[in-house]
């Protein structure tokens, strides 16, 4: 059995090392046996800087979790029904859970849970490179253990699953292999592959909830458009919605994006779905049970690009545009502006975006009041129409917006 110390000595922060060794011997007091799992193990392999660490204990995870927290003057956020517990350490995230088996009283649903060992909670997992863990306590500190040839996919670059079923039990597994297969530059063991295509239906089993949660993991990593072309080419992606695409022109406004900001997971999603319909955009929020400020984003960038003909000439006044564009948010005028095809309706998007929205007047209602403007609607229209006039240019200082005013109380006598 491999013993990763010389490596944790060597690649890990000193304070995360520290932290390691401590909790294991807090465990180890209390008879237990502490192990750190998945992720951290798999990038503390490839070299990787990771900061989420799980980590697994044959015992009580509540209970050591609390005891740990305490050790660094934490709290711990406790699920007792799960076993599971989260606390910080400095700006290290930790989740502590009970080692457990599990077993799918049906495909999609959640697991039916019990206590069990390491080796049932690495049963459990998604795939061998993820299935790996290094004991923590100082009797047996840093030994890997790797019973599914987690260390030797890695070495071949490869995505496995670890058994049959696997996609069957749990078809979020699909998306996840993708994600880890194109993050990592690995391939899909072939025999994966097959099965991946076989069972991508399975994907039909799975919540809103949780498609779109791992639709929110794709987008947040660095290339997404990868993984979406690949689960187009694979049949993975029309599973999820029969009107979805990942090809040339995503990939191309995916680019665009990160070329021009750093785009977040909302933006990502807007973009996918600017080619669809109105009737395609609804099926794609209804099934990733998109609901409130996001659905609102995605409708409104549907109705931006209805608007787009009007947008698109270069003679537009700038008053012109910030009429037809004010009533839309930010992020559904960024997005249309990165997916247009029109070069014109994409300056005068840009040009709302990055100046005209913050074009402020020097005057208020206050200030117009002051003046003699009685309130109600007429003193809205004159604010509006003097906002337009600076837009264009007609005014540019506090002296011509004042004269402007005048200028129409004058003319109403
Ligand atoms: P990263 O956060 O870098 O994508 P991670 O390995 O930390 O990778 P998590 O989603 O935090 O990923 O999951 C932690 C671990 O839980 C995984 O390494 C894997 O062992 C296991 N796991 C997560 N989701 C599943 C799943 N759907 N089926 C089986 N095991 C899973």
């Amino acid at each position: 059995m491999a013993n990763l110390a010389p490596k944790m000595e060597r690649d890990l922060p000193p304070e995360i090392l520290a932290f390691l060794r401590r909790a294991g011997e807090i465990a180890a007091a209390r008879g237990e046996s502490l192990y750190l799992v998945g992720g951290a193990v798999r990038d503390l392999l490839l070299g990787r800087p990771n900061l989420d660490f799980d980590l697994v204990v044959e015992g009580d995870a509540p209970s050591l979790a609390r005891q740990l927290a305490r050790a660094s003057g934490e709290k711990a956020l406790i699920h007792r029904q799960f076993g599971t517990a989260k606390f910080r350490f400095g700006n290290l995230s930790i989740d502590l859970v009970t080692a457990r088996s599990e077993s799918y009283p049906r495909p999609g649903a959640l697991p039916m849970v019990e206590p069990g060992t390491i080796a049932d909670d690495l049963m459990r997992r998604d795939f061998p490179i993820n299935a790996m863990a290094i004991a923590i306590t100082p009797s047996s500190f840093g030994q890997l253990f790797d019973p599914h040839g987690g260390k030797i996919d890695l070495e071949r670059k490869t995505i496995r699953i670890l058994h049959e079923r696997s996609f069957i039990d749990d078809a979020t597994r699909i998306l996840r292999a993708l994600r880890y297969e194109q993050r990592l530059g690995f391939k899909l063991e072939e025999n994966t592959q097959r099965l991946l295509i076989e069972h991508s239906p399975m994907l039909h089993t799975i919540s809103g909830e949780r498609i779109s949660h791992e639709m929110e993991l794709i987008l947040r990593e660095e290339e997404p458009e990868r993984i979406l072309k690949r689960a187009e080419g694979l049949g993975v992606l029309r599973e999820i919605h029969p009107s979805l695409r990942g090809d040339g022109w995503l990939e191309d406004r995916f680019h665009l994006a990160r070329q021009k900001a750093s785009p977040d997971p909302e933006l990502y999603l807007s973009l996918l779905t600017y080619p669809l319909n109105e009737e395609e955009t609804e099926g794609v929020i209804a099934r990733l049970k998109i609901a409130g400020q996001k659905a609102r984003n995605l409708r409104q960038v549907l109705r931006l690009k209805g608007g787009l003909d009007a947008l698109a000439d270069p003679q537009l006044p700038r008053s012109q545009i910030y009429r037809l564009l004010k009533a839309y948010p930010p992020p559904a005028i960024a997005a249309a502006a990165l997916a247009c095809d029109s070069p014109p309706a994409r300056h005068n998007l840009e040009l709302y975006l990055h100046e005209l929205r913050y074009v402020k007047l020097f005057l208020d209602g206050e200030d117009l009041k002051g003046m003699g403007v009685k309130p109600g609607p007429r003193l809205g229209r004159m604010l509006e129409a003097l906002l337009e006039a600076r837009l264009d240019g007609r005014v540019s200082t506090r002296g011509q917006e004042e004269a402007l005013v005048r200028q129409w109380t004058g003319e109403q006598g």
